[in-house]
């Protein structure tokens, strides 16, 4: 894996687009056909293809006390190397050194003896899987000779490997290594999920015999937001329909034969959550594969988010919970249907297989539309959305008839048309350190509004909003501002500060929450902006975060 890692290393180094694709063009072409496609999925950050629901199963803890053994690491020299770096990889590589164990040291890596010990890794089992898995992973470790090699391998293990390359660039380093079209290497891959496969059909020239991978799930299309009552530049071309939007959650359905499985947008499998929409699905003749929001719904009043809440945390699902909040499943796309992968077809020509694919159903219902005029204009945008909430939704979906579904994406092929909830004023109460690339900035904010005695109520945290500047600049000001007035639920990682710092937030619901001291808790809360202009006496109160609760349930007609 020596030169795996040096091809990461040099890929990290190299700022354009493209010569990071030459780089990883040229290693690809040197590689046999075993050795590419695990090398190609290392490259995705993954030891295993996108499709493949194994995983490692080892955490940061594992690692690094592999490592230690293995390497024989001092904690503090370790703790210091991960501030620096906030990267597994990157602070633990440059200890490798001779693995002590000499029989362990006999053993080089390459791209398919790696592979060989992550799926040993994966299939782990029984009581002594923990340790089993810790003893594999310092066989890694101690096969790693060189701290570059170490790094990369670290990365694979941890899910990211930090060098500017994503799916889309290692599908054009296919392309380029085997002189193909990157249209169907990125089609292949879709419809496999599995870019090591891909890279093997590409170089045998066999792209267009992959066939769609059923329980594979591929990413979701996202939409980008657009403000009610904004001047709908994007809307000014093409043309457009109209969907509810609804307040659930977004699930893609697999189903082949007799098999359905449900996954959900963070590509878990749900189907257990489910399983009336299963069953559902089960009934309708063909093969296909659908996206679409599962939504709590009592007759036809579709209920808010945080009815479905209440089956998300169960694992088990019981009848009494199926009859107390029924879901049914709105479909709103279909990506392929039996052999035929439809991603590349325009949404209409999507609308028109699904229609043709699927029935409405029991719990399997297609999601209505409606045209637009073209351009749309701002009374008809405003009449849909006052309509979808009246009817229990979140808003409109705007789409653009000949957008393709584009996986992963979020770009103006959808707009998810937005109201704000009113925003609030709060105050910084907490701090955390970030992670990943903020490991270190205190980057998390736990904020408060007012009690009625002026003390601070925690209602939320936010984590984005800012810039990389500002969150920079506050972070010092928050190391000299700590306070040790411990709150009473505060965790343990939270660092208190004197409650100074005034911050706007937005938020896409209020609701009762055992979680904070304020008995509410924000969803999506995300920082609008930094209040300098208002001193902490000033923010807002309980009575008013109660006060947009209530305004809220009237709105729902559940008040
Ligand atoms: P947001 O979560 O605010 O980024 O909005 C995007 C989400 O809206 C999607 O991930 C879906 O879960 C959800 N959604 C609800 N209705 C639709 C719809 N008709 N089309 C696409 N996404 C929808």
């Amino acid at each position: 894996m020596i030169r795996f890692g040096q091809t990461c290393a040099e890929i990290a180094a190299r700022p354009g687009k493209l010569e990071k694709v030459a780089v990883l063009a040229s290693y690809l072409r040197t590689l046999d056909d075993a050795a590419l496609p695990c090398a190609a999925r290392y490259f995705t950050g993954n030891p295993f293809a996108a499709r493949d629901e194994r995983s490692l199963g080892i955490g940061w803890r594992t690692i690094v006390e592999a490592a230690k053994r293995a390497w024989d690491v001092p904690e503090g020299a370790l703790a210091a190397a991960y501030r620096e770096h906030g990267d597994l990889g990157a602070s633990l590589g440059p200890f490798v050194r001779p693995a002590m164990d000499l029989a362990l040291f006999s053993e080089t890596l390459d791209p398919v003896t790696l592979y060989a010990l992550f799926e040993q890794i994966a299939a782990a089992s029984g009581k002594a899987a923990g340790r089993k898995r810790e003893a594999l992973c310092e066989r890694i470790l101690s096969a790693c000779t060189d701290p570059v090699e170490a790094t990369y391998v670290i990365k694979i293990m941890t899910g990211d490997l930090r060098i500017g390359l994503r799916e889309g660039l290692i599908v054009d380093a296919i392309a380029s290594a085997f002189e193909c079209d990157a249209h169907a290497v990125r089609r292949a891959f879709m419809a496999a999920g599995d870019i090591g496969t891909v890279a093997v059909a590409a170089r045998r020239g066999t792209l267009d015999a992959m066939r769609v991978a059923y329980g594979a799930p591929i990413g979701f299309m996202l939409a980008t937001p657009v403000t009610y009552g904004s001047e709908y530049k994007d809307l000014q071309s093409g043309t457009w329909i109209a969907e509810e939007k609804f307040d659930g959650i977004r699930a893609q359905l697999h189903k082949t034969g007799t098999s359905v499985r449900l996954f959900s947008r963070t590509l878990n499998d749900i189907t257990d959550s489910y399983p009336e929409v299963a069953e559902a699905a089960a009934q309708i003749p063909g093969d296909f594969m659908l996206d679409g929001e599962i939504v709590a719904q009592r007759g036809d009043r579709v209920l808010p988010f945080r009815y479905l809440q209440a089956r998300l945390q169960r694992k088990t699902i019981d009848g009494g919970l199926l009859e107390e909040i029924p879901v049914a499943y709105m479909v709103f796309d279909i990506l392929a249907a039996g052999d035929a992968f439809l991603i590349d077809e325009p949404l209409v020509v999507r609308r028109e297989q699904l229609a043709g694919a699927i029935q409405s159903s029991g719990q399997v219902r297609i999601a209505p539309f409606t045209p637009l005029a073209e351009p749309p204009v701002a009374e008809e945008l405003h009449a849909l959305f006052d309509a979808a909430r009246a009817a229990g939704h979140e808003g409109v979906m705007l789409k653009r008839t000949d957008s393709p579904y584009h996986p992963g994406r979020r770009g103006k092929w959808w707009l998810k048309l937005k109201r704000e909830l009113s925003t609030l004023d709060v105050v910084v109460i907490a701090v955390e350190w970030g992670h990943g690339k903020r490991a270190k900035v205190l980057s998390d904010y736990t904020f408060a509004v007012r009690g009625h005695d002026g003390e601070p109520l925690a209602i939320g945290k936010a984590y984005s909003g800012l810039t990389d500047a500002e969150i920079a600049e506050l972070t010092p000001w928050f190391l000299e501002h700590r306070t040790h007035q411990q709150r009473e639920r505060a965790r343990g990682s939270e660092i208190p500060v004197e409650p100074k710092i005034v911050l706007e937030v937005a938020f896409d619901i209020i609701q009762p929450s055992e979680l904070h001291e304020s008995g509410f808790s924000l969803r999506f809360p995300r920082i609008v902006r930094i209040r300098d202009d208002k001193p902490p006496s000033e923010i807002d109160t309980i009575d008013r975060v109660r006060e947009i609760y209530e305004e809220m349930l009237e709105r729902e007609g559940l008040g």
